[in-house]
């Protein structure tokens, strides 16, 4: 059997957002476990709204995913296949030119509602004569296109959904083609599929109508239908729809605020699937707890809290070797000790430079009792410091002071890093050194 052909087919009219996260993730995880094909195809028949910028933005925040296309193709420099395949159906009697216009078609409609009839396209059109075609032409007025549908019931299995079917009987026959000659979505992109040998159709749920239709526009162009799977949508943590044009939740402004790709795409792909929610570094390990079959049918809630829990557990075990490049850049030095230090205080990677001014910038220290900091100071060990320093020195501090416990260590940290929580001190004291540690517990700025 070939290896599986999936695509993400994404408008490029704005910036991804989680759910298009969520669409390109089941596909390219699929992909992943199955040696298959991760194809990127870009909709951009829509030249007015469509902008390469946008493209360019959406292979960005594919590869910041991990999930750089295998291959990508540009619905804009395919029109002629469409055109080719619109007249194969025209000339098979299923693509047939219509006139009316909207205010007609409305019109219509509202007719059918008060009737109690079901508002669909009567196919007025097709008893029109050449004649009438020629007039109407002659008074100015160019066809839009419709797809003459079989009216029988489509059935299929889809991965998520199950048994489905749809009576096509209950639908308008739908334009493909509009009456300035550019192409809705609906053929093109079975053209393409057809084309690109896609196996496996993975999308959002509100395409389970067009895929009746496009089964039928299978058919119609000699192709056997692929397997589909229609996945939940997600919404707001409100419950609202995501728009990609409103820019909600995109995938910039997440990376921009600091989230890890892994966070986003384990929140991404695990939220209303039947795994728990937890945060999985490993993208092959992710792809493994993808199970089409038990993703659920209900719309999932995405919590940005939620994010930054998974993102904290992530953060909490990342390696230096895998931050070491990202603190450089942050302007952080202290190496591996203070990573490992002051990982587990830390949300986003980036929260580990307020720790690191602790250490290289000025503070004001926190002190209450000078008598006793001052004392601690005097009885700071020479350096060279390591990690056994602050075992060593509160140790004398508490012979010399009688202090123990909470009321040993807490003037302490306080006077030495400001605040009364945060990482271990045995590790943060020999970053900061002797000479700011004594100025500190003295009271003084440093
Ligand atoms: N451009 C369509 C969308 O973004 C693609 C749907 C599909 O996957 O067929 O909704």
């Amino acid at each position: 059997m070939s290896t599986p052909r999936v695509r993400f087919a994404p408008s490029p009219t704005g910036r991804l957002h989680i759910g298009n996260a969520r669409t390109a993730l089941l596909n390219a995880l699929f992909a992943r476990r199955t040696g298959g094909t991760f194809i990127l195809r870009f909709d951009d028949t829509d030249v007015e709204r469509s902008r390469p910028e946008y493209a360019t933005a959406i292979e960005e925040d594919l590869a910041w995913l991990g999930i750089p296309p295998g291959l990508v193709v540009r619905q804009s420099e395919r029109f002629s296949f469409y055109d080719e395949a619109a007249d194969r159906l025209r000339s098979m009697g299923r693509l047939y030119a219509c006139y009316e216009t909207q205010e007609e078609l409305e019109f219509r409609r509202r007719r059918q509602l008060a009737r109690g009839l079901p508002p669909i396209y009567d196919r007025a059109a097709l008893s029109l004569s050449d004649e009438d075609r020629r007039k109407l032409e002659a008074d100015g007025r160019r066809p839009h296109w419709r797809f003459k549908l079989d009216h029988r019931t489509i059935e299929w299995q889809d991965m998520v959904r199950g048994a489905s079917h749809v009576d096509c009987a209950s639908l308008s026959d739908p334009v493909l083609v509009r009456e300035d000659g550019t192409y809705l979505y609906t053929l093109p992109s079975v053209v393409d599929d057809i084309a690109l040998a896609v196996s496996h159709v993975i999308r959002g749920e509100d395409h389970v109508t067009n895929t009746a239709v496009q089964i039928q526009l299978f058919e119609a162009l000699g192709a056997a239908p692929p397997i589909f799977a229609h996945h939940n949508l997600l919404t707001t943590a409100s419950g609202e729809g995501l728009s990609k044009r409103l820019g909600h939740l995109s995938l910039s402004s997440l990376r921009e605020s600091g989230f890890e790709a892994a966070a986003v795409a384990s929140l991404a792909v695990l939220v209303g699937s039947a795994e728990s929610v937890r945060a999985v570094a490993d993208l092959d390990q992710l792809a493994e707890l993808v199970d089409f079959a038990h993703i659920s049918r209900a719309p999932a809630r995405f919590d940005e809290a939620e994010l930054d829990q998974l993102n904290a557990h992530l953060v909490h075990e990342m390696p230096y070797s895998a931050v070491r490049d990202r603190l450089a850049a942050l302007g952080i030095g202290g190496g591996e000790a203070f990573w490992m230090a002051v990982r587990s205080n830390l949300t986003k990677v980036a929260d580990a430079v307020s720790w690191w001014k602790i250490i290289d910038g000025e503070i004001t220290p926190e002190i209450e009792d000078p008598g006793f900091t001052k004392a601690a100071a005097q009885l700071l060990p020479p350096e060279p410091w390591n990690e056994s320093t602050w075992k060593t020195w509160t140790e004398a501090v508490k012979r010399e002071t009688g202090a123990r416990g909470r009321a040993l260590f807490m003037p302490l940290r306080r006077a030495l890093t400001g605040l009364d929580h945060g990482p271990e001190l045995a590790v943060l004291l020999p970053l900061i050194g002797l000479e700011k540690a004594k100025a500190r517990l003295s009271g003084a700025a440093a």
